[in-house]
């Protein structure tokens, strides 16, 4: 069984097992997680770059720290993507590295780009990408609204979402304590599953989601500012949270929406009620998350240790 699956399990395991755990991590008053030690480190000159990640997956986040005198700006190079290097309070800087949900399985060369006052550097290495042995499920949407299941009406819609994610806040919103699950209950359909909706239209699922009666209180994953909350087709009553540097999180169907864009949000903070509006089968809470511009596992993420300005 890959990696991936084993987090999936486990997190299944933990929250069906030891559900007050899972409840503690939702506390907002839960306490910043230290720096790992990295797994890799490569040494350049006077330059160190740190590796987060044992491995990368499709759908996958990996985290690099830079160390350097006087660093101006970095930069990585990974699959015809550029990863901007923020600074995180005293604590260095950071890439999030993306990898795309179709990126073939196999070696690619990644190059760091370090800029200092008197110079550059550069450091180069090849990272495995690995298959996340995504599964395919079929969905049936009801009649009244099985005209939503329109791969024109999702392009729309992926369109819009792309164009809020586009925006980068050169800050980390997130706070000191990472991101939690928005409810305490059993998830139903993993991220990256190849979905067929009435025997017809093939999709992508971009989220995970959890059993949730209408109503259900729906916290947010980790601080940030709202970037949207509206009305979508196929997400009905939505949230969208920028958690900053490029990392958002979105929340769909809901019943109810308790807030409204630009407000900010801490972590854990009620942001609506579940419900089945949009393309739904069912009462059900879907969430997802971006990170520079790509659908992303946010399960794995939330597992992942994230910098912070207290790290
Ligand atoms: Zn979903």
């Amino acid at each position: 069984m890959p990696m991936h699956r084993w987090i999936v399990l486990l997190s299944f395991i933990v929250l069906v097992l030891f559900p007050t755990t899972a409840q503690d991590d939702i506390d907002a008053t839960d306490q910043p997680t230290p720096r790992p030690m990295p797994t890799t480190v490569l040494v350049e000159g006077d330059a160190t770059v740190e590796f987060y990640f044992s491995s990368l997956i499709q759908g996958g986040v990996g985290i690099i720290r830079v160390d350097a005198p006087d660093i101006t700006q970095a930069r990585a190079f990974f699959l015809n993507d550029e990863f901007r290097f923020f600074e995180i309070g005293e604590d260095g800087f950071y890439a999030l590295l993306v990898v795309n949900i179709d990126t073939q399985p196999r070696d690619y060369e990644l190059t760091v780009l370090i800029e200092q006052s008197d110079g550059n550097i550069t450091v180069s290495r090849p990272l495995t990408v690995d298959s996340a042995g995504y599964i395919t499920q079929s969905f049936d949407i009801p009649g009244d609204r099985a005209f939503l299941a329109d791969p024109e009406i999702e392009r729309a819609e992926f369109a819009k979402l792309d164009a809020i994610t586009e925006g980068v806040t050169l800050e980390p919103l997130w706070g000191d304590t990472g991101f939690s699950l928005p409810i305490d209950a059993e998830v139903t359909s993993p991220f990256g599953t190849f979905r067929v909706l009435n025997d017809a239209m093939q999709t992508r699922h971009t989220g995970w989601d959890q059993r949730a009666p209408v109503g259900t209180p729906v916290r947010a994953m980790g601080a940030g500012k709202v970037a949207f909350a509206g009305q979508l087709d196929i997400r009905g009553n939505y949230i969208m949270i920028d958690h900053g540097y490029g990392v958002y999180s979105g929340y769909a169907h809901f019943s109810q929406v308790h807030v409204t864009r630009g407000q900010t949000i801490t972590k854990g903070q009620i942001i609506g009620m579940s419900g089945n509006t949009g393309r739904s089968s069912g009462p059900h809470l879907h969430w997802e998350m971006v990170v520079n511009g790509d659908w992303i596992d946010g399960l794995s993420f939330i597992d992942m240790w994230v910098p912070s300005e207290s790290s």
